[in-house]
């Protein structure tokens, strides 16, 4: 499919392929900020449209959300929500990103003081409905 993207986690036991994934969002919520050591960089599909290969782990992320990290490396890879039809997958893990755009920014409020958002796009201080 024309599509179809490709990721894996840093150690490579987890492979993962996704089709129909929309452009990414940057949320910088606390949860996510504590989940990736910076902020969540993520873009989401359709349930059944996000297949993986190897070993992962759920767990606890903001409200009823689950992060999924490699449980031989711990990279995170994916996030949900269990009412969700979509699913989430974190863009630095995606093998290539050619073409995607970046939507903007959610949970500004959130943000770490440490870094500007010098480039214009769309801010949210808290979520955005269509796209969290
Ligand atoms: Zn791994
Ligand atoms: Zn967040």
């Amino acid at each position: 499919m024309a599509d179809s993207r490709s990721g894996h986690c840093l150690c490579g036991s987890v492979t993962y392929r996704a089709e129909g994934l929309r452009d990414i969002w940057y949320c910088h919520c606390r949860q996510c900020r504590y989940a990736t050591g910076h902020f969540m960089a993520a873009c989401r599909t359709e349930k059944e449209n996000l297949v993986w290969d190897g070993l992962i782990s759920w767990t606890a992320h903001s409200g009823s959300s689950e992060i999924a990290r490699c449980r031989q490396c711990g990279s995170p890879l994916f996030w949900r929500q269990p009412e969700s039809a979509t699913i989430s997958v974190l863009a630095g893990s995606l093998d290539e990103t050619e073409g995607m755009d970046v939507l903007g920014h959610i949970f500004t409020a959130e943000k770490g003081s440490y870094y500007p958002l010098p480039d214009g796009l769309p801010q949210w201080i808290e979520h955005r409905e269509k796209i969290c």
